[in-house]
């Protein structure tokens, strides 16, 4: 099968025939027919997140057809349409499992970065870590619910019941979310890198009441925020912008280092968290709500062996809701 493969950190992904996976025990084996990008991938390939599976077929927003099941493997049938999304499998004994937060276990394994992922015309899966994908969408449209849409609602369900809500970063995760928040009349503010027009323009078109430069001051004090762009100056940022006892949720996996600031940002009972990976309740929680709001994602397709152009569009901030690799 052609596959897009990462043989090292900070080297281009190559198109490569490797052999199509066989599904282990309680696995399957899925046709992929979309696979979306996320700004995860790029840190993946930019070595920024530590000890990847080499080689790596990455990719963590899988939309695909099962076209085999391995030994023990009944949870479904031949052709049926599932999602795959960024945790792979966790242990199920440990404490974090134990107690509801599998997202934290120890031992978890994520999809295309410990486990080979989606940019390929095949791939595996475990089955218990798979969600059915309903009708409501089509395949490209459906990847991106998967990991912008589900560790962006995780994020927007941490950041709690805030009537005015911030998003700082208006990449593939606030498309959708400001779609979510609307719905629960929200209100949103969304800050964009100063300067960048097309960002701004964006925002609104989603449902944003306003846009603007994400280091200036927010038009009202804030009851929660949620920051996307893996900036670290964005924290201070964010905490100037939330009143007191307001949440700063940092969604993203990696973010550059924080500046030092000072403690009167944190004064006022402001609570600073991050978000990590997901449960596969978050997923199930987030899938059948989406159909309900409904959310629309845009998506801008690629062919698989545009991989790298697709990252690189979406390093240059370049993509207006979500890119998207179609094997075809
Ligand atoms: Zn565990
Ligand atoms: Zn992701």
């Amino acid at each position: 099968m052609r596959a897009m493969v990462l043989e090292a950190p900070r080297q281009p992904l190559r198109l490569m025939d490797v052999p199509v996976p066989r599904p282990g025990p309680g696995q399957v084996l899925l046709r992929v027919q979309a696979c979306g990008v996320c700004r995860t991938d790029l840190h993946v390939v930019d070595g920024e997140l530590p000890n990847p599976k080499l080689p790596l077929v990455p990719g963590h927003q899988i939309v695909g057809r099962v076209a085999d099941s391995g030994p023990d493997a009944h949870r479904f049938a031949l052709g049926d349409r599932v999602g795959v999304a960024w945790l792979a499998w966790a242990c199920g004994v440990c404490e974090f499992c134990r107690e509801g937060h599998e997202n934290l276990c120890p031992r978890a394994l994520f999809t295309g970065y410990t486990v080979d992922g989606g940019y390929a015309e095949y791939a595996v899966a475990d089955e218990r870590f798979c969600y059915p994908i309903g009708d409501g969408y089509a395949d490209p449209e459906a990847a991106p619910l998967l990991c912008a849409g589900l560790i962006g609602y995780r994020s927007l369900r941490l950041a709690g019941p805030a009537a005015r809500l911030g998003l700082y970063g208006f990449g593939a995760a606030a498309h959708i979310l400001v779609q979510v928040a609307r719905h629960r009349r929200q209100r949103v503010f969304a800050f964009v890198r100063a300067g960048d027009e097309d960002a701004a323009r964006f925002a609104l078109s989603m449902g944003a009441e306003w846009a603007g430069d994400s280091l200036r001051p927010a038009p009202e004090p804030l009851e929660a925020a949620i920051i996307f762009a893996p900036a670290g100056e964005l924290v201070p940022a964010a905490l100037r912008a939330v009143r007191p006892g307001g949440v700063v949720v940092c969604g993203g996996i990696h973010m550059t280092d924080i500046p030092s600031f000072p403690y009167a940002l944190m004064w006022g009972e402001r609570v600073l968290r991050s978000v990590a990976n997901l449960t596969r309740a978050d997923g199930e929680e987030f899938l059948a709500l989406a159909p309900q709001v409904p959310v629309r994602t845009q998506v801008e397709e690629h062919p698989l062996e545009e991989a790298g152009l697709a990252l690189e569009r979406l390093r240059r901030g370049e993509v207006h809701g979500a890119a998207v690799l179609v094997p075809g």
